[in-house]
C-alpha cells in the first residue's frame, strides 16, 4: 500500500471511529490474537449483530485480543491489499487466529483477493503451522459449511455464544492445534475427516442477548442502538433460511429488554432484530414499553396481518415515517406454495390505515421467478401492486422491490431449480413493463439475475469451490490487484 493510500485509509479510520460509542472496554493486547474479519462494508458490519457477538464474546475471553477488520471501509473505497486493522493499524497477516463472519454467501467471494493478498494458500492442506488458524462462522456458514469445507481450518455453523468460548478455552489452553477443537460440540474440523456436527442452537438469549455493544452513527439503522428480541420464527416459509438455520424459536422477554434499557441509560433510538419481529409473543407490551420510554423504533419489515391499531400509533408516534411489508407474490397459488397466506382485502385494509395514521412511505417485497412460477402469477402480483395503488395517496408514496428466487439449503424448497438468466431477465422485463403501464411514477427494483444466479451457485457449492478460489486467487497475485470482481456483491 502507498504511502498516500495509507494516509488515505487512516483519515477515513479516524472519521469512522469517531462515529462509535463502546460500552465495553477495547484491549487490544492477549496471549491469543484474533482479526475478526467482516468482508463486507464497515456499515453492514456494524448493523450485524452476529458480526458483534462474534466480537464481544472475544473482547471479554481472557487472555484474547481482537482487533476488527473491514475490507472495504466504504462502498465507494475498497481497499487495495494488505489490510490493517480498524483498530491499531495492525497488518491482517500479523494475527495467530483469523476469523470470518459470513453473513451471504456472496461474500465467499472476497476470499481470493483476501487470501492472496496475504500470500495465503487458499487451500488447508497447503498451509502449515506458520500460517494462522482459519476460522468461519455465520448464517452462510450455517446454511452451506460444506462449501468451505477445504478452505477453513475451523468452522463453526451454529450459533456462536456456545461453540466460541469453547474453541477459545481449547485454543488457550492446548495450543494452536485445530484438531484438539474436533470433539467440542458445534464445531467442524473438516481435516479430521468427521461430518459436520449438529450446529449448537440453544443459546439463551434472555441470559444473554445480542446488541450492539458498539454503535455507530454509519451503521444501518441510522445510529441506533440494536438488540435481538427473537431469534428464529415460528413461521414456516418454503423458501426461507432464517425459519431453517435457526432453531428453536427464542424470543426475548419484556423484562430482560427493561433491564437492558434501564442499563443503557442513554438509548433513544432502538432497532429492533427479528427475522419476524411481529410474532414475538409479547410485541404489544415491548412496544408499550418503548412508548413509555419515549424510545424510537427502528424495525425491518412489519407483518401487515399483525399491526394492531395501537401499534401503527406507537410507531407513529416514535418517529417512524415509512414502513416495510413483505406479502412476496399477488398470486393465491403461490401464496399457498410457499406457505404464506395473504388475505387480499384485509392487506389492502392494513395499507389504508398506514396512509390514514400519517405515514409517508411503504415498502413493499415480493420475489419472483419463484418454481413453477409463470404470467398469470406475475399478472396477480401487478393486480395485487394496482389494488395497493389505489389504497395509497398516490404512487409516489410506494416502492416496490422484486427479489429473485435462490434455493437455499435446508429449506423445502433447497432442490427446487433456480430460473435460468434468460427467464429472469424476460420475467423482469414483464414486470417492469406492466408496472410502467401502471404508473411511471411508481418506485420499482429488481434484482440482479446475476448475482441471484451467483447466490444460488454458492448456496449449494460444495468443497470444489475451493479449487475455483485457488485459481482465482493465483489470478489475483498475479495482476497484484484486489480483484475487481472482489466487491461486485457489496452493493445491496
Ligand atoms: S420469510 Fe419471514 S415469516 Fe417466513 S419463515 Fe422467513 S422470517 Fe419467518
Amino acid at each position: 500500500m502507498g504511502l498516500k493510500h495509507r494516509h488515505s485509509y487512516e483519515s477515513l479510520v479516524q472519521t469512522l471511529k469517531a462515529t462509535e460509542r463502546h460500552y465495553l472496554p477495547t484491549h487490544t493486547a492477549g496471549t491469543l490474537s484474533v482479526a475478526l474479519v467482516y468482508p463486507n462494508l464497515y456499515s453492514l458490519g456494524m448493523s450485524n449483530l452476529g458480526y458483534l457477538t462474534v466480537h464481544r464474546i472475544l473482547l471479554t475471553t481472557p487472555g484474547t485480543a481482537v482487533e476488527r477488520f473491514f475490507p472495504a471501509l466504504e462502498a465507494e473505497r475498497p481497499l487495495q491489499p494488505p489490510f490493517y486493522s480498524f483498530e491499531t493499524g495492525r497488518p491482517l497477516g500479523d494475527f495467530q487466529i483469523i476469523m470470518f463472519s459470513f453473513s451471504y454467501e456472496g461474500d465467499f467471494d472476497k476470499i481470493p483477493g483476501i487470501f492472496s493478498a496475504l500470500g495465503m494458500p487458499v487451500m488447508a492442506k497447503a498451509r502449515n503451522r506458520y500460517h494462522p488458524i482459519l476460522i468461519a462462522g455465520g448464517a452462510a456458514v450455517a446454511s452451506n459449511a460444506e462449501a468451505l469445507s477445504l478452505i477453513f481450518d475451523i468452522l463453526v455453523p451454529g450459533e456462536a455464544e456456545t461453540a466460541l468460548p469453547a474453541i477459545m478455552k481449547t485454543l488457550h489452553d492446548e495450543g494452536m492445534e485445530a484438531g484438539a477443537l474436533a470433539e467440542l460440540p458445534g464445531v467442524w474440523v473438516p481435516a479430521t475427516g468427521k461430518q459436520p456436527s449438529a450446529p449448537c442452537a440453544m443459546h439463551n438469549i434472555n441470559i444473554q442477548p445480542a446488541y450492539s455493544h458498539i454503535v455507530s452513527s454509519e451503521n444501518a439503522f441510522g445510529g441506533a442502538h440494536l438488540i435481538e428480541l427473537m431469534r428464529g420464527c415460528p413461521r414456516n416459509c418454503s423458501f426461507c433460511l432464517a425459519r431453517a438455520i435457526y432453531q428453536p424459536v427464542r424470543s426475548l422477554h419484556p423484562d430482560r429488554l427493561a433491564e437492558w434499557l434501564d442499563q443503557h441509560p442513554d438509548c433513544h433510538d432502538l432497532g429492533l432484530v427479528a427475522p419476524s419481529l411481529f410474532d414475538h409473543p409479547q410485541i404489544v407490551e415491548i412496544f408499550r414499553m418503548l412508548d413509555r420510554r419515549q424510545i424510537r423504533i427502528r424495525n425491518s419489515s412489519i407483518k401487515w396481518e399483525k399491526l394492531e391499531p395501537e401499534l401503527l400509533l406507537i410507531l407513529r408516534r416514535s418517529g417512524v415515517t415509512g414502513l416495510t411489508l413483505a406479502p412476496e407474490t399477488g398470486s393465491s397459488r403461490l401464496q399457498a406454495a410457499i406457505k404464506k397466506p395473504l388475505h387480499e382485502e384485509r392487506f389492502l385494509d392494513c395499507i389504508r390505515r398506514i396512509f390514514a395514521e400519517g405515514f409517508e412511505q411503504l415498502k413493499l417485497y415480493f420475489v419472483t421467478c419463484l418454481p413453477d412460477e409463470d404470467e398469470s402469477d406475475q399478472d396477480a402480483t401487478v393486480d395485487l401492486i394496482k389494488k395497493t395503488i389505489t389504497a395509497a395517496p398516490s404512487p409516489g408514496h410506494l416502492s416496490i422491490a422484486f427479489s429473485l428466487f435462490v434455493p437455499k439449503r435446508h429449506t423445502d424448497w433447497q432442490n427446487r431449480k433456480p430460473a435460468t438468466q434468460q427467464q429472469m431477465k424476460k420475467s423482469i422485463r414483464y414486470l417492469k413493463e406492466e408496472l410502467n403501464r401502471l404508473s411511471p411514477q411508481l418506485r420499482v427494483n429488481f434484482a440482479s439475475p446475476q448475482e441471484a444466479l451467483r447466490q444460488s451457485f454458492l448456496s449449494q457449492a460444495g468443497p470444489e469451490l475451493a479449487l475455483e478460489y485457488a485459481r482465482e486467487a493465483e489470478q489475483c497475485q498475479e495482476n497484484r490487484l484486489f480483484s475487481k470482481n472482489q466487491f461486485s456483491a457489496l452493493d445491496f
